[in-house]
């Protein structure tokens, strides 16, 4: 597979074209930012870490029945995905409060919930990501009722199946973003990216917050966090 031409580069990752116009190949970048772009840095490693991560991970996710945009991994950095449209919704997953969600309802972080919760963004940086329910979704024709209603349900056994793989890596998976795309035959998979970026890990023993957290709120030891979730989960 030849890799062609820029097409995009986002805040974390860049996007190349390849000479098979269904895949394009992501590149992780260490470059963080937080809080809509006003917080930037360097995480070292970061990129190689998420990559490896997210396809560890698409990898067992397929195995489990859920497509994914997962094609093979390339190199530490770059990996080919499938060429999808994405739906333009962020769909966040949560077993215990904390973030936002804390912030939003005026409760503490660390309420386990008997049962997760399932809410929505618009992925539109210009207005800040706002929150969306699934109806405004639908009128605005950001995706159907029947793609909300997969993007759910795979939404959810992503969560059943994360929360026991890293429950037995020690890791508490508190919360978690996901994104999905459709193929040109309109097939809804899981894309974007399942890392320390994009997900609240704690340890399970300590509490000890193992994400991009540490970056958003100056914990420290950025680094040493993401280097510790990658050795719980992938053995390095
Ligand atoms: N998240 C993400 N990208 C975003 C917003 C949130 O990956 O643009 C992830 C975040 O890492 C966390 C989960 O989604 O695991 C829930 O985030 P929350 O809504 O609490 O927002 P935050 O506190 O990160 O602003």
């Amino acid at each position: 597979m030849k890799k062609l031409e820029q097409l995009y580069e986002g805040k974390a990752k860049k996007v190349f074209a390849t000479d098979d116009p269904a895949v394009v190949i992501v590149s992780y970048k260490d470059d963080a930012t937080a809080f809509n772009g006003e917080k930037r840095g360097t995480i070292l490693g970061k990129g190689a870490i998420n990559n490896r991560m997210t396809n560890h991970l698409m990898r067992k996710l397929e195995a489990a029945g859920i497509p994914t945009h997962l094609v093979e991994q390339l190199s530490d950095r770059e990996t080919a995905v499938k060429k999808v449209s994405i739906v333009p919704l962020e769909v966040i997953v949560r077993n215990i409060s904390a973030g936002s969600f804390a912030k939003r309802y005026g409760v503490k972080e660390g309420i386990v919930f008997d049962a997760p919760t399932i809410e929505f963004s618009y992925k539109n940086d210009e207005l800040g990501d706002p929150l969306i329910n699934s109806y405004q979704a639908v009128a605005l024709k950001l995706a159907t009722w029947d793609e909300i209603e997969t993007i759910k349900k795979y939404a959810f056994a992503v969560n059943d199946f994360l929360k026991a793989e890293l429950l037995a890596c020690g890791i508490t998976l508190v919360d978690f973003k996901l994104e999905f795309g459709k193929l040109p035959d309109g097939t809804i998979i899981l894309a974007d990216e399942i890392s320390p970026d994009t997900c609240r890990f704690w340890d399970v023993e300590t509490g000890e917050k193992l994400d991009k957290d540490r970056f958003r709120r100056d914990l420290g030891n950025v680094e040493g966090a993401y280097q510790e979730m990658a050795r719980r989960l992938l053995g390095k």
